[in-house]
């Protein structure tokens, strides 16, 4: 059967299977770990502009506290689901257990399209839900972040509902904060950075030069961008980058500043100067080095993954391959970096922009980006001694490494009663 619609929660679940059996792992903590914690749904009524009342569903699911608060990004985009949100939030804990930080996984989520609503909309829309999800929240509780289409602005809306209700100012209730409101120098561009971070370490594990590697990258929003300046700073070439409404390639390379710059001015890549116009699909199937996935999930699936050309694929997004393209890709070679390692840097700045918060610190960039750096280099070295010891791929060897962590913390926990 085509996967081309497949329910990202399968496909955790899916992974989530693969790694138990893998791992011979208790049945029960399978069951344990298979099934969200907590499940909310919020009904968010908002004023319009044009005077009407609309109603908006928003989701927020925990998965798994076992090893700290809840941590997780809230997404706006039209097709968020609750089985979408639901994975989102799996992946969570394992990305937070294969880093070791004490954080659990979470995720949030609202249906809308931001690009059809004004700012006061936005801004009206974040509070309210906010205060929907505020008794389920906290610094001690649980910690959302930026995700697709949420951003700085959108986490300090965050901030103040949840201060107002509290009474007091409470900046450690999310992460990606404005620098000054207490976010982190380097949270912005933490997850791009530490992909391509990651990108360089399975470079130099393969044997790869990063000198003029040909790089394509979907997606060219927050992650997307951040990895192709910091790629294109460590010497790869970037040959072909795209966003919601198609992509652009050169075979001789550009400078994805310049994009960045055209896409402010017209509000997409295409068209960039010296580039030619092609689809997502086109794009993906590019024949490069290093293939940056940096947009939304289920992008590469049976339909295509027998045409990917790339010799690695670094996950920028969550949950961009699914478990059959998985199946596909190692038959044909290419080497994946999974997304629970590859994108996990922003959760790791997020990291330290809370300890920051709680502690009344604030940290210089250089020493920020030191423990991002070191960090992944650890977590990469981790992954890839488990990929040899066990003899797996690299999505089974962070899951191992991941969910190993959780289910050893949910035994040591034991169950209440
Ligand atoms: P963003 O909203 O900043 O950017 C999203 C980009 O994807 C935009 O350029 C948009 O045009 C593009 N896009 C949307 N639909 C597309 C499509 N069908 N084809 C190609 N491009 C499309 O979002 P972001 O924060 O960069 O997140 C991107 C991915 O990275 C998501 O999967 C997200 O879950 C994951 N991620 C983000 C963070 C973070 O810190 N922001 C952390 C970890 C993982």
């Amino acid at each position: 059967m085509s996967d081309d619609n497949k329910n990202p929660y399968e496909n955790a679940c899916n992974q989530l299977r693969i790694c138990s059996a893998q791992m011979d792992m208790d049945p029960g903590i399978h069951e344990i770990l298979i099934h969200p914690k907590m499940v909310h749904t919020v009904s968010l009524p908002i004023n319009m502009d044009n005077g009407e009342i609309k109603v908006f569903t928003g989701y927020r699911v925990q998965h798994n506290d076992a090893r700290g608060p809840y941590k997780g990004g809230i997404r706006y985009h039209h097709e968020v689901s609750m089985d979408e949100v639901k994975a989102l939030a799996m992946w969570m804990t394992w990305k937070c257990a294969v880093i070791d930080i004490p954080y659990g996984g979470a995720k949030g989520g609202i249906v809308c399209d931001t690009k059809e609503m004004s700012v006061r909309e936005k801004e009206h829309l974040t509070r309210r839900y906010t205060t929907m999800i505020s008794q389920f929240i906290g610094p001690y509780r649980d910690v959302p972040a930026p995700d697709m289409y949420t951003d700085a602005q959108t986490m300090a809306w965050i901030m103040d509902t949840y201060s107002v209700l509290k009474g007091y100012s409470v900046p450690e209730v999310v992460t990606g904060k404005p620098i000054g409101l207490g976010g982190s120098e380097g949270r912005t561009e933490a997850t791009g950075r530490g992909t391509a971070i990651c990108l360089r370490e399975a470079a130099k594990a393969l044997g790869m030069n990063l000198k003029d590697a040909p790089v394509v990258i979907q997606g060219f929003g927050n992650v997307g961008v951040h990895a192709a300046l910091t790629l294109y700073s460590m010497g790869c070439k970037i040959i072909g980058v795209s966003d919601s409404q198609g992509g652009i390639y050169n075979p001789d390379g550009f400078d994805p500043s310049k994009v960045m710059a055209h896409k402010i001015e017209t509000g997409t890549v295409m068209g960039f100067p010296g580039t030619k116009n092609l689809s997502n699909n086109e794009l993906l199937e590019l024949e490069c080095d290093f293939l940056v996935p940096s947009a939304l999930g289920n992008q590469i699936t049976d339909q295509n993954a027998g045409n990917i050309k790339a010799k690695v694929i670094v996950e920028g997004a969550n949950g961009p391959t699914t478990t059959e393209a998985d199946v596909i890709l190692n038959k044909n070679g290419v080497f994946l970096v999974p997304d629970i390692l590859a994108n996990s840097g922003g959760v790791m700045v997020s990291y330290l922009e809370w300890v920051q918060n709680i502690n009344r610190q604030h940290w210089s960039l250089t020493e920020v980006n030191q423990q991002l750096e070191q960090k992944l280099i650890d977590s990469f070295r981790n992954v890839w001694d488990t990929r040899e010891r066990m003899g797996l791929n690299m999505r089974d060897a962070a899951l191992g490494v991941g969910v190993k962590r959780v289910a050893d913390s949910i035994q040591l926990l034991g169950l209440f009663p």
